[in-house]
């Protein structure tokens, strides 16, 4: 086993516009709600890859509830998966995904 194989969430706050993560190994996280919506990792928001393995990526247009949170929800016991205001709920934030993105704060992600 090692020492990554079972990082998972202690505590999930959502402090105003941000989702705070208390892990079980004493590291704590922090997102915006934002940032977390623009990395949604579902194929709606990253595009799927043909089989050409090009990827196309589809045109995201936000509005301002698309950064609020309705609901959250835990899948699984290895994921976390956000109902947004404005509807989009397919994205599911794996605790190793959600590890990765916080080792690179301020990072965009998507380089468009
Ligand atoms: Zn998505």
């Amino acid at each position: 086993m090692t020492a990554t194989a079972h990082i998972v969430p202690n505590r999930i706050d959502i402090i105003g516009e941000e989702l705070a993560i208390a892990w079980n190994d004493g590291q704590e996280s922090f997102f915006t709600l934002e940032s977390l919506r623009r990395v949604c990792p579902c194929a709606v928001c990253q595009g799927e890859a043909d089989v050409l393995g090009s990827v196309e990526r589809p045109d995201r247009t936000f509005q301002a509830n698309s950064f609020q949170l309705q609901s959250l929800h835990s899948v699984g016991g290895y994921a976390l998966q956000p109902l947004w205001q404005d509807g989009h709920s397919t994205g599911l934030f794996s605790f190793s995904y959600l590890r990765q993105l916080d080792s690179r704060p301020g990072e965009a992600v998507d380089p468009a």
